[in-house]
């Protein structure tokens, strides 16, 4: 399993591909996981023919969010990127090849959390969302009623129906999402809801019925820390079987402070925070198109800095621990790829399987130096389900802290789907886990 804990940036310029590189994260993901992709679509541009064909077969589930927000619904934008970076989704399409929504459509969690009453002997009373809504019940089986200071409540997660196999996230992309919360941000300016004195440029505009506006200082303040939340929330989208993708334009940073150089980072709203992006996301790679040596067009995937024509650097790192276990970069011309062969080589699959060999050939080291190790937490199952209170007092939550959700999920959403994901709970008495010493051979 690739580390799914960080978010991933694919950033270039227009038309070098980064759109037609979420689909091949796409095919990669079904073919390795039988999973399929859900992609947050923010740009204006339409997709290539390859997404649209992975998006008529069912293996990518499109959304653009744009159709939620529309021309009614003002005020939804900050809302529906937010919530879609925590893995949130329509609960219904107009349009499903096309990831069209109506304006104003609720969106689900990934996964949400019932409350549940049983009698003594184990019969289920209750099932509710909200504590309170528990009550005294009657138990079917047993025939009597149980009040609730006996009733043993547990609390159960379990996956929104549509959500089990999702397996990949994207987002396309940062910048265009960033601009968007801006242009709301004015757009509120315009209707008075945020102050137009904040040494904004413009003022207030009124045309007709309608009033404009623009940005203000601290529009890009909100703007830039928004997409801080928003990577650092879609490393939390349960159930990720590759790391959540997002996309962006790049843009030239001058030297500021103690900056020296110029060098091209992520572009989002101002520039202020742009250097800062990389630190936010586990690997930032780069798509190009360059002329080879034979003056021919080349598609490449940059996996370490590179340097254009101006010698201006790109900041590309990956998590791999040093240079050399990767290389710098991916075309379709060999190695990697295949001559004449699109996307052979110039695709996120090929990078994953770089990234896991990288990271299989780290264990083979350690376990070359220390002998096997065996630690048995590691294969032990985690809870989802945390008992809170009732007749069973005491919570395993002590069992269950150790294990992060996001891993949890993975393991149970590995085999076929099964709802809901509960796993049965460790018996209170358990001893505490001691890790045993590793044997050299
Ligand atoms: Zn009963």
């Amino acid at each position: 399993m690739i580390q799914a804990n960080a978010a991933m940036l694919i950033s270039g310029p227009t038309g070098s591909g980064k759109s037609s590189l979420l689909a091949t994260a796409a095919e990669y993901c079904y073919r390795h996981h039988k999973g399929i992709t859900r992609l947050a679509v923010c740009d204006g541009g339409g997709m290539g023919t390859k997404t649209e064909a992975l998006c008529e077969l069912g293996i990518i589930q499109p959304f653009k969010m744009r159709s939620r927000v529309g021309g009614g619904a003002e005020g939804l934008v900050e809302e529906t990127i937010m919530r879609v970076s925590q893995g949130w989704w329509p609960s219904e399409f107009l349009d499903p090849v096309q990831g069209i929504v109506r304006e104003g459509v609720p969106l689900l969690p990934p996964m949400s959390t019932d409350f549940v009453s049983k009698c003594p002997k184990d019969h289920e009373l209750q099932r509710v969302a909200m504590r309170g809504l528990l009550q005294p019940a009657q138990c079917p089986q047993c025939r009597i009623l149980i009040p609730l200071a006996q009733a043993k409540i547990t609390q159960e997660t379990r996956v929104t129906p549509g959500f089990e196999r999702v397996r990949a996230w994207a987002c396309d992309g940062l910048t265009s999402a960033s601009d968007w919360v801006m242009l709301s941000l004015a757009d509120r300016t315009g209707r008075l809801e945020l102050n137009p004195n904040d040494k904004a440029a413009i003022g207030r505009v009124i045309s007709g019925d309608m009033a404009f506006a623009g940005n203000t200082r601290a529009h890009y303040g909100f703007a830039q820390t928004q997409s801080e939340k928003w990577l650092l929330h879609s490393t939390a989208i349960p159930g990720l079987a590759l790391p959540p993708m997002w996309t962006s334009l790049e843009t030239r940073i001058d030297a500021e402070g103690s900056l020296a150089l110029p060098f091209y980072g992520p572009a989002i709203a101002g520039s202020a925070k742009t250097w800062k992006v990389p630190q936010w996301v586990g690997n930032y790679i780069g798509a190009a198109i360059v002329t080879d040596s034979k003056g021919k067009k080349e598609w490449r995937l940059y996996l370490s800095e590179f340097r254009g024509e101006d010698q201006i650097p790109h900041i590309y790192k990956t998590r791999a621990e040093h240079a050399g276990m990767l290389p710098g970069w991916l075309s379709d011309a060999p190695p990697h790829g295949v001559e004449g062969k699109p996307f052979s080589g110039f695709n996120l699959g090929k990078f994953f399987d770089l990234l896991q060999q990288a990271k299989e050939d780290a264990k083979r080291r350690l376990v070359d130096e220390y002998g096997e190790i065996k630690f048995a937490d590691v294969a032990n199952p985690v809870l989802l389900s945390t008992n809170v209170g009732g007749a069973v007092a005491a919570a395993p939550a002590n069992v269950a802290a150790a294990a992060p959700m996001v891993g949890a999920v993975h393991a149970a959403v590995a085999g076929p789907p099964a709802r809901p994901m509960i796993l049965p709970p460790r018996p209170p008495s358990l001893a505490p886990r001691v890790p045993s010493v590793p044997k050299r051979p």
